[in-house]
């Protein structure tokens, strides 16, 4: 199996949901860059850059569904209790759990 990177993400905790997210579809994926330092806290875990890599047969599949990540993660929405911004990724908002509405 060869490997290809497909995505660099701005910390650890992005890089392990990801992996997480293309995991789930059934994707073996590769993390690179995220240090030890940085899991024992000897460094704020978004100094490093994580790489994520895939199977080059999955890259296809691994972009797209980045792709959509991204998009959703850009799409900012308003908590209808406290008027918080909250991220796309969130399901409820981070500062009071109220669930996200339908949009
Ligand atoms: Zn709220």
């Amino acid at each position: 199996m060869s490997w290809i990177q497909v995505y660099s993400a701005s910390n650890s905790l992005e890089a392990h949901s990801l992996k997480g997210m293309l995991e789930s579809m059934g994707m073996d994926v590769l993390l690179k860059g995220d240090s030890l330092a940085s899991a024992t806290g000897e460094l704020p875990a978004d100094v490093v850059a994580v790489t994520l890599w895939v199977d080059t047969l999955r890259e296809e599949k691994a972009r797209s569904a980045l792709h959509q990540y991204e998009a959703q993660a850009e799409s900012v929405w308003f908590c209808p209790s406290c008027q918080e911004e909250n991220g796309g990724s969130f399901e409820m908002c981070w500062q009071c759990s109220t669930p996200r509405d339908e949009f």
